[in-house]
């Protein structure tokens, strides 16, 4: 059985970002999609040019039920932090109206960047892995694949919402919170 020390469920914006910041922090990560390409709705994004940050964020911006996540979440990483690497990318960008900021080129820019953190974090990416059962011990998480077996210490679910089911959405994230909880 393949061991690490934290699996992700979801290589979408989500996903691609835990995995490289776990990575470049010295982490066995393993990224797992269901789909066969990383990143879908990334690219869909901003009409395929993706608005990736806003010049004005706050935590005031943020409808939640925990207004303290936002606030702790954005004093760690902020959209200064993103621009900045987008920068080190050499990402050309533009301002539209009301501080959003979106690439010259394409989304496709926003995924590259992303899967370079995740390599220069050696993160392992399986793609078309199907999660067909999570079972939980002491030790951490056992995930039966399609295919494989494999184990962490940590996992992340990060399989998104439910828009755009043609790309890969699923409820998978709903219903972990219940039985994994
Ligand atoms: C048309 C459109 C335009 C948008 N424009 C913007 C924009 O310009 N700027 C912006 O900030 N946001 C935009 N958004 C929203 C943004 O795209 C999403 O908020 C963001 O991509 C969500 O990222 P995520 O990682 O949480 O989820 P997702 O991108 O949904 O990624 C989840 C991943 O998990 C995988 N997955 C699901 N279930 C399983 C499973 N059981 N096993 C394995 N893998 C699984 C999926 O295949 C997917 O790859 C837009 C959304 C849409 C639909």
């Amino acid at each position: 059985m393949e061991q690490f020390d934290v699996i992700i469920i979801g290589a979408g914006a989500a996903g691609l970002f835990c995995a490289a910041q776990a990575g470049q922090r010295g982490r066995r990560v393993l990224l797992l999609d269901n789909g066969k390409k990383p990143g879908r709705k990334i690219l869909m994004s901003g009409g395929g040019r993706c608005n990736f940050t806003n010049l004005y964020t706050e935590p005031a911006a943020y409808l939640s039920h925990n207004p303290h996540f936002c606030k702790s979440a954005l004093a760690r990483y902020t959209q200064w932090d993103f621009i900045d690497l987008v920068n080190r990318h050499g990402i050309a960008w533009h301002e539209k109206t009301l501080g959003q900021l979106f690439c010259d080129e394409s989304a496709q820019q926003i995924v590259d960047l992303l899967l370079a953190e995740c390599e220069k974090g050696k993160v392992t990416l399986r793609l078309r892995s199907e999660v067909l059962n999570v079972a939980r011990d002491d030790s951490g998480y056992t995930l039966q694949l399609n295919g494989s077996t494999v184990q962490a210490e940590k996992l992340v679910i990060a399989s998104g919402g439910l828009s755009m089911p043609g790309l890969g959405a699923t409820p998978f994230g709903y219903k972990s919170r219940n039985s994994l909880a």
